[in-house]
């Protein structure tokens, strides 16, 4: 099925310098080594896959992926291996992500025993190192996922996915679950350890709020496309694409509730399916904006100014 999805247009992509990841209908996406990149966008417009497809979980349809520079596209499973050790994904539902019937010491090393450490002293303390970077005690060792919170579950998640020292993690809603005090531990919890271990994340979530404090920079996708990428500031001081700005509208509360009724006020209607995606701007169904030529021709990715992309008619437009 993931080989039906299209992302970006062509379902294409090419990765550059450091860990990137390029569109071949000229979305460059780039994720540089240390910085984080939030992805944004409702359930169902491709993001996840797009984590996915990055880590090569799923396959793209055609297109290229790289990793520090190397393509690995075409990597066979053991070549692969040594590469995912660098590259790993925290999941939003701690609970699901984690086997109830394993102790917390083989879920969290579990990884290193895949990658051929055995079994023992030496692997349990590294396993109760990790904990206390994630911030649990020693004594979690031999306790199972459900005797603990949602919170402290992301904890073991994200302590299982660092346990390899891998360099670049996907955090697929990793916090959205969670109640808002309990996300904001978790958001330092998680930059703590990239100021530490040296770390670069794809941090995906369907809500701006959530990716403002740790992002450098925010990618919002549409429908399978990437519709806008700047860095933070200019995402939420001057964001120019009419999904971006209606996103941004529908933060301000801090109840869930609140926000997912401002998000309705203001886009009209459902997202579309996306694999029968409106023609030409993907968004002009919703769109306040829209013009003939939205539903004729799909916008181009332009560069209004350095780093800051945006495809959308009203921008292609020369300004008067
Ligand atoms: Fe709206 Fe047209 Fe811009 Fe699409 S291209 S976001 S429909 S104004
Ligand atoms: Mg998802």
């Amino acid at each position: 099925l993931a080989k039906h999805f299209e992302i970006g247009g062509g379902g294409l992509f090419g990765l550059r310098k450091g860990v990137s990841l390029r569109a071949v209908d000229e979305v460059s996406l780039r994720i540089m080594a240390g910085e984080t990149l939030g992805l944004v966008g409702e359930s169902g417009c491709g993001k996840s896959t797009l984590g996915r497809l990055l880590l090569r979980l799923i396959e793209p349809t055609a297109g290229r992926i790289a990793f520090d520079g190397k393509d690995i596209t075409g990597l066979g499973r053991m070549e692969m291996r040594a590469v995912r050790r660098s590259m790993q994904i925290i999941f939003q539902d701690p609970y699901g992500a984690l086997n109830p019937r394993m102790s917390v010491e083989d879920i969290i090393g579990e990884p290193l025993i895949i990658h051929g450490a055995r079994p023992g002293a030496e692997t349990r303390k590294q396993v109760t190192q990790m904990l206390e970077k994630v911030g649990l005690p020693a004594r979690a060792l031999d306790r199972f996922p459900h005797e603990f919170s949602g919170g402290q579950r992301q904890r073991i998640g994200i302590a299982r996915a660092l346990i390899l020292h891998p360099r670049l993690i996907v955090c697929d809603e990793a916090v959205s679950a969670l109640d808002v005090s309990v996300q904001a531990q978790i958001v330092n919890l998680l930059q703590d350890l990239q100021r530490e271990m040296g770390l670069t994340y794809l941090f995906i979530a369907h809500d701006l709020s959530v990716v403002r404090h740790i992002s450098d920079r925010v990618a919002v996708m549409y429908l399978g496309k990437v519709v806008e990428v700047a860095d933070k500031k200019t995402i939420y001081s001057a964001p120019l694409h009419p999904y971006t700005r209606a996103l941004i509208a529908a933060v301000p509360a801090q109840h869930p509730a609140q926000r997912s009724r401002g998000m309705r006020e203001r886009i009209a209607g459902d997202i579309p399916s996306a694999l029968n995606p409106p023609s030409g701007c993907r968004f002009h169904t919703r769109c306040p904006h829209v013009m003939a030529v939205c539903r004729e021709r799909a916008p181009a990715l332009t560069e209004p100014a350095p780093g800051h992309r945006v495809a959308c008619h009203l921008t292609e437009m020369p300004k008067a």
